[in-house]
């Protein structure tokens, strides 16, 4: 089981779902919001293998938060995974636009700087921008845009771009998205949660909900569940490997 984007210092009581995690094996990405978070978070997750923490800055927090960035410097070399990180065009946070755009660009200019990172990145309303950063920054690693929910022209973009994708059982309720699962490179793909944002029937998702997008990506491509459990793991162990390489 793999759940490549999820909160778990967010939900109320952490302990108890990395615990669970670790009960059924799952393979966690776990980010941060801020970097103020990153050693509380990975502290949590200390001595467990399977369960990653990522430094991140919420595109969301850009403004409020920016002057972490001196920590986010300072942290960025004890970690391989970056994220939350990213651009959000909604209507919420377009008014602090340019301290989102300052924030991405700083943190896709450490991470070239490092040598290159795995990136989890928010793109809502803000795919093309993204793209456009990403572009401006060739070595800063391998982004993988969770949840993505842009146009099609959008989503051709990225795959030429060579961007992978994190797909969680809320996409694959919404017939766009299915479609645009379609055209997603099958060796680019793994899924997520984005517990405890994401909720189904007024319960936040936890890492092993990530699960039940296997059946709906089995089906998109034509595939067994357990063909489909292959292939995801196969792709986890592909990117692994690629940071390991570097
Ligand atoms: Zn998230």
């Amino acid at each position: 089981m793999i759940d490549f984007h999820a909160h778990l210092d967010l939900y109320p009581d952490p302990s108890s779902v990395i615990q669970r995690c670790t009960e059924l094996g799952i393979y966690v990405l776990s980010v941060t919001t801020t970097p103020t978070a990153w050693e509380r978070t990975s502290a949590l997750a200390s001595g467990l293998p399977r369960i990653r923490t990522a430094l991140g800055l919420h595109p969301q927090l850009a403004q409020q938060r920016k002057h972490e960035l001196a920590l986010f410097r300072e942290l960025i070399g004890k970690t391989q995974y970056i994220g939350e990180v990213g651009l959000d065009g909604g209507p919420d946070c377009k008014p602090f636009w340019n301290d989102q755009l300052d924030v991405f660009h700083e943190v896709l200019e450490h991470c070239s700087r490092s040598g290159g990172k795995i990136l989890t990145i928010h793109s809502r309303r803000a795919a093309s921008e993204v793209l456009k950063c990403l572009r401006a920054y060739p070595s800063a690693g391998i982004p993988i845009l969770h949840w993505f929910t842009g146009s099609h022209k959008e989503l051709r973009d990225a795959i030429d771009f060579g961007c992978w994708f994190s797909i969680g059982p809320a996409m694959l309720s919404s017939a766009k998205s299915r479609e645009q699962i379609a055209m997603m490179p099958h060796d680019r793909v793994l899924t997520e949660s984005d517990g405890p944002f994401t909720q189904h029937e007024g319960h936040p998702l936890y890492p092993w909900d990530a699960n039940r997008a296997l059946d709906g990506l089995a089906t998109i491509w034509s595939k067994s569940t357990s063909e489909m459990k292959i292939e995801l793991h196969q792709n986890l162990k592909r990117l692994g490997t690629s940071v390991l390489e570097k």
